[in-house]
């Protein structure tokens, strides 16, 4: 169990995504931390093995986060509780997971049964170089990644390729199941959320005048962990086996399509 986060909007947001990150760690986390903004169409992305008090004796002085806090507008975070100790305690298992090319980044909330998904997908990941890699195994969030990647590559849009995983992904859900992932990509101004059918957690989005907010809610997280005026209203709530597609000043969503493995 893990926990997301995020913000999209006219706001510089560094400082509301780690206040974000700092109510979720206590339920949801705590054994790694991380951010991805998208900035000058580059991916910017920071993580830990530790918890946020570390991230932030690791980075507050960098010039990095510096730069991250003076022009970062669209950022998605991660603090991780992970539900096996294999991937654990090192810096490469925290989220955000790159792609190869490092144009995308995910942070995903849920588990999967990555042994089974990469075997069974294996052909697709011919060629991909795995950060995560253990004693053959490899991080079932990595594998997410590196699928979009896969499908983004033979030509599929950003959302096919998004679709297209979750698809196949969805029906490798272990433990309660397979959660949420979210997306950016150095090309677009957007935040993609994958909302899969993991019970335990849920997606909360909140559109305030400034932008929009997401992050995980369960029975142990206060909804109104953003605290930053009125939500604005006339809202509609998201549904799960939904793309969510988080804009600058909109949000899309779409039903999911069941497409067949090429
Ligand atoms: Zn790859």
């Amino acid at each position: 169990m893990c926990g997301i986060c995020g913000y999209n909007g006219k706001q510089l947001s560094l400082d509301l995504i780690l206040n974000m990150l700092g109510k979720l760690e206590p339920h949801v986390g705590g054994k790694g931390t991380g951010i991805v903004f998208r900035l000058d169409e580059q991916i910017r992305l920071l993580k830990c093995k530790g918890n946020l008090k570390e991230f932030r004796e690791k980075f507050d002085e960098s010039n990095e986060l510096i730069e991250i806090k003076n022009n970062g507008y669209l950022g998605i975070a991660h603090t991780r509780h992970p539900s096996s100790s294999f991937f654990l305690n090192e810096e490469r298992f925290s989220h955000p997971l790159y792609d190869c090319n490092r144009k995308l980044a995910l942070v995903h909330n849920g588990s999967l049964d990555s042994d089974k998904l990469y075997q069974d997908s294996r052909q697709m990941f011919d060629g991909h170089t795995f950060a995560t890699e253990k004693q053959g195994k490899i991080l079932d969030s990595e594998l997410l990644i590196h699928m979009i990647e896969h499908f983004h590559a033979k030509g599929d849009s950003l959302p096919d390729a998004i679709k297209n995983t979750f698809s196949i992904a969805k029906t490798y859900g272990k433990l309660k199941g397979f959660g949420m992932f979210a997306v950016i990509s150095n090309k677009e101004e957007n935040i993609y959320i994958a909302y899969g059918p993991h019970e335990e957690n849920s997606l909360e989005i909140k559109r305030y005048d400034d932008g929009f907010y997401f992050h995980t809610v369960n029975d142990k997280l206060n909804k109104d962990i953003v605290k930053t005026g009125e939500e604005t209203s006339g809202w509609d709530p998201c549904n799960r086996n939904q793309i969510i597609v988080i804009e600058k000043d909109r949000v899309k969503f779409y039903k999911l399509e069941m497409r067949k493995l090429v």
